[in-house]
């Protein structure tokens, strides 16, 4: 599932190709992936042009120069891509023909991802709903602390709901945890303040490094030109049940609550 880097990337690659160009026609082949009508849809996008693209959590930002604001979250299987030889779409969704000959493709295998169009004060209301950006200039770790008083959820259930902080995954949770010697399931406001600024910083490390590294691909997630991200042979905790730990050598294990793996080595965390 694409997180917060993998999101950015394919962000900071649109950004570089998209704005400025104008939609010419809209192809929408599975219209579940739309919320609404897709005639709507389409009467909102086509002649439009994007002027900016941005990211907030896991969703991608399209202004249009209409004032309508397109987001677009790529749930589980989720890609955009632009069509062009060495890029593979095996379940494309929608077409987006662009005024400069190349059509931009949102392909998506399981279907879990959406698209929707917002007027910006639709879409301030939405995004004030959700928790603040972990890499953003203004979060500060006394707000995490302040954050993880309140709850009494296991700590990696808690990094993965997007009121408390927005962009977090299950990879990047484990990744974090490890890293700042928390075990998954230590209650949120059990986490000392010392904790939670540790928390803070590998929260941060880890995210912007995964940034630097184009994303994690385990399976799906491809950048715009169609390409997997480096973050995989990275990853210290996720998936490595089993193996050593990279810190200790004791035996990395792995959990399941909340329907979800976590991935801890019992010296490291406690
Ligand atoms: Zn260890």
């Amino acid at each position: 599932m694409p997180e917060l880097p993998e999101v950015e990337t394919i962000v900071r690659d649109l950004q570089e190709l998209i704005p400025g160009t104008t939609i010419k026609n809209l192809q929408i082949l599975r219209p579940n992936v739309i919320r609404g009508s897709d005639t709507i849809f389409k009467d909102n996008l086509i002649g439009k042009t994007f002027q900016s693209i941005s990211r907030r959590g896991k969703n991608i930002i399209a202004n249009m120069d209409s004032g309508l604001i397109l987001v677009v979250n790529l749930g589980m299987t989720g890609r955009l891509g632009l069509q062009q030889d060495d890029c593979v779409f095996t379940h494309p969704a929608i077409y987006f023909t662009l005024n400069f000959g190349k059509i931009l493709v949102y392909d998506d295998v399981r279907r879990f991802g959406k698209l929707d169009i917002y007027s910006e004060q639709e879409w301030l209301d939405r995004s004030a709903q959700l928790g603040p950006e972990p890499l953003s200039p203004e979060y500060k770790h006394t707000d995490l602390h302040e954050k993880l008083n309140s709850s009494g959820s296991p700590i990696r259930s808690w990094l993965l709901d997007q009121k408390n902080v927005v962009g977090v995954g299950n990879i990047y949770a484990n990744e974090s945890l490890h890293l700042s010697g928390i075990h998954p399931q230590r209650p949120a406001n059990r986490i000392t303040k010392t904790e939670s600024q540790l928390l803070y910083k590998a929260l941060r490390k880890i995210l912007l490094s995964a940034i630097q590294n184009r994303g994690t691909t385990l399976r799906n997630y491809r950048d715009v030109s169609g390409k997997g991200g480096n973050n995989s042979s990275k990853l210290r905790i996720y998936g490595r049940h089993g193996e050593n730990c990279l810190s200790c050598s004791d035996q990395v294990q792995r959990i399941s609550f909340s329907n979800r793996s976590a991935f801890f080595c019992p010296s490291c965390q406690r």
